[in-house]
């Protein structure tokens, strides 16, 4: 798109001015007629402010088709149309509390009953009409006088009421809001999509848009799509008097509204945008800034509507999640597992506060999907704290027409050992299989050293490489002889006599580490941190390295995949070997305090119901201090229901899947039993 340069240049004449126009007005129809953005909407924002500014210095190069003229795109074909009773605005933008502040310093009135500072939620405006409190109609926002007929659709979306009491709503009734999908329902969306050889989404908003304006329901239904509702549009009195009763009324009715927070001037505003960014990450669904509103009714209809957006409301626009930049080359890095992994080096750009020019891009077939090749205009987006994404190139091309030296391809050998790759079973993952490759070695060694492993700091990325190049670290036992070259450290350049020192320090204290870290710290395929928590609870060291699969599946959250990993990481002489040096370096474990194990239920599920002597808790503690798992729902698994009184539907259905019921002294029998057995 021409609009970087448009924008890089300033728009100096009325050809300048046309084009800028043009270009937004395609960008427009992409975004809100099509659901597939071709620019960011940083870069469409930007775009908007130079053209409000230019048509303020030149009125008399404004056209009547400026998008600062209208609200949304064309419709879409196929939709039959609705007129909207009244029309559905769009909104003016802030980006800063001092914007907010003039607009409504220009609006020079008294503001009683002050602001209401809601979400903005980042989905697609859409009303939903009933009528004697059922649901009749929905429609798109469109151009804001008229839009699509979506009812079906909407109809499928599972936070919408399809009937309101309607004793408290009048006859004709129309709510006003937000449909969107989740987050963890657009990853979702996306990734089935990319498996299925479609090109994914670019956001949430256009997903949300993509899923609602669907020919057929079933598709829309299949979506996870909610509703927030934030407004009603009716003639005659509202049925409260404030948007903040509003609110309340509307929850009241069965629909779920967004946060939002009662300030009494402007200047409090700043904390609320402090905290509303701060807690951007967790809401678990997409907010493009916040929608500051005159709380008062009869304020607003004081203040009236310009054109396309009312006077009474402004949006303060927080930070862009999702920006376009250039995909410049692709490096495949080695990890500890041997995993290689394509990452991507971005142009950098800004993304919400933080520089970010590298991406992980999980594999060749999710390269091919997304359409990616270098020199590729990209969507990058970065949702909460998660690290940044490469969404899917701007302009999707046939990926066999590119030209040759713009294609990604995959390795065939290790970039560090030369070591032929292989795939793995599941045919995506690529890997070095040369346990020794020296990529390998290092990311092995980084991880020993990190916080949840040993601890060590002042071993970080950097050290280790350079070690690992001096030939001091060839394997984690190396560590613990660094003290050998402190002589020769001291005289490289950056490290002075009290780095060494201090380095070194850390290294001993280091050798004193609890069992969880050390497990943790070792790299066991398949043992994480929590995994690594949970065995270092139940086994010395010792018992570990001798433990059978048997042994292993008997710990809650250990499946079939963690104890044949666990065994054969193990039962290999090289790590073995590699714990043997750790111990002989002086490495001394710190056990947690021992539960004591007792396998009397082990292998056994329970599901507790009805009235029993002491809490269910106690019940549930005690089966699981003996090994035994307890479910909340009765299935052919389930070993026993324990059942008290009054035990209600899951007696029945152990009854009809013929599992045996236990009442406490059966109970009490099965574990005096299983005692004198020796286990289960
Ligand atoms: P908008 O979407 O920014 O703001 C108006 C809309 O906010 C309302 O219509 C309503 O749907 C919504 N909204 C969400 N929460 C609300 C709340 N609590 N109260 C009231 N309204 C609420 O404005 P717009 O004019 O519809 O579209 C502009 C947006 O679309 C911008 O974010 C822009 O970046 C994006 N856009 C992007 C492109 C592109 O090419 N990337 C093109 C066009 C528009």
């Amino acid at each position: 798109m021409k609009i970087r340069r448009l924008l890089s240049n300033k728009i100096s004449n009325e050809t300048e001015y046309r084009e800028l126009v043009e270009e937004l007005l395609v960008a427009s129809t992409a975004y809100h007629t099509l659901d597939a953005p071709v620019i960011s909407d940083a870069d469409y924002d930007e775009g908007m402010r130079a053209l409000t500014v230019v048509e303020t210095m030149h009125p008399e190069w404004k056209i009547n088709h400026s998008p600062t003229m209208r609200v949304g795109g064309p419709l879409r074909d196929g939709f039959k149309k609705v007129t909207h009773p009244r029309r559905m605005m769009s909104l003016e933008d802030a980006f800063s509390t001092e914007e907010v502040q003039a607009f409504f310093e220009r609006l020079k009135m008294e503001l009683p009953g002050g602001f209401i500072v809601e979400q903005k939620i980042d989905g697609l405006a859409v009303s939903v009409r009933y009528r004697d409190g059922r649901f009749t109609q929905a429609a798109t926002r469109g151009d804001g006088e008229t839009g699509e007929d979506v009812t079906q659709n909407v109809a499928t979306v599972k936070n919408i009421p399809l009937m309101l009491d309607a004793t408290l709503v009048p006859t004709e009734f129309e709510v006003r809001g937000e449909v969107y999908l989740p987050e963890a329902s657009f990853q979702k969306l996306n990734a089935d999509r990319l498996a299925a050889g479609e090109a994914p989404f670019a956001n949430p908003r256009n997903a949300a848009a993509g899923s609602l304006r669907q020919l057929d329901p079933k598709v829309t239904a299949g979506r996870d799509l909610r509703f927030f509702a934030y407004g009603i549009g009716m003639d005659g009195a509202p049925p409260v008097a404030t948007q903040s009763a509003l609110h309340e009324f509307l929850r009241r009715l069965g629909f779920s509204t967004p946060e939002f927070h009662l300030v009494d001037t402007i200047d409090h505003l700043a904390p609320v945008i402090e905290k509303t960014i701060a807690a951007r990450g967790e809401l678990g669904y997409d907010i493009d800034g916040l929608v500051i509103k005159l709380d008062s009714f009869a304020a607003q209809e004081a203040a009236g509507f310009l054109t396309r957006t009312p006077r009474w409301a402004i949006a303060y626009k927080l930070p862009a999640q999702e920006k376009t930049t250039i995909l410049e080359k692709v490096d495949w890095q080695v990890g500890r597992t041997g995993v290689v992994t394509p990452v991507a080096r971005l142009k950098k750009i800004e993304l919400m506060g933080t520089m970010v020019e590298n991406a992980t891009l999980h594999n060749i077939d999710e390269i091919e999907r997304k359409g990616l090749y270098l020199g590729a205009e990209v969507f990058v987006r970065r949702a909460g704290d998660v690290i940044p994404e490469v969404v899917s190139a701007v302009q999707t091309l046939d990926l066999s027409a590119i030209a040759p030296e713009q294609r990604i391809v995959a390795p065939v050998e290790c970039s560090e050992c030369a070591t032929p790759l292989t795939r793995d079973a599941d045919k995506v993952a690529l890997r070095c299989p040369n346990p020794v490759c020296p990529a390998r070695v290092v990311e092995s060694i980084i991880h020993f050293a990190s916080r949840k492993g040993f601890n060590i700091d002042g071993l970080g990325d950097k050290q280790v490489e350079f070690f690992h190049e001096k030939g001091w670290l060839k394997s984690v036992g190396d560590i613990f002889r660094l003290k050998d070259w402190s002589m020769w450290l001291m005289g490289q350049k950056g490290w002075g006599e009290k780095s060494v020192y201090n380095l070194l320090d850390a290294i001993e204290k280091a050798k004193t580490v609890k069992f969880q870290n050390m497990l943790f710290a070792l790299g066991i395929p398949e043992v994480g941190e929590f995994m690594a928590g949970e065995l270092a609870k139940r086994f010395t060291l010792d018992e570990l390295m001798r433990a059978t699969e048997a042994e292993l599946l008997t710990i809650d959250g250990v499946g079939g995949v963690v104890a044949t990993a666990i065994v054969e990481y193990f039962g290999n002489e090289v790590n073995r070997r590699e714990v043997e040096r750790l111990l002989a370096e002086g490495v001394t474990i710190v056990y947690p305090e021992k539960v004591a194990f007792d396998a009397t239920l082990a292998g056994l599920s329970f599901v507790i119901t009805g009235e029993l002597s002491k809490p269910r808790d106690e019940f549930k503690q005690l089966i699981e201090s003996k090994g035994g798992r307890v479910t909340g729902s009765v299935s052919k698994k389930t070993s026993y229901v324990l059942a008290g009184t009054d035990p209600g539907s899951k007696l029945d259905k152990a009854k009809e899947l013929g599992v045996p019921v236990l009442d406490e002294a059966g109970f009490n029998a099965l574990l005096q039993r299983t005692d004198t057995e020796g286990g289960a």
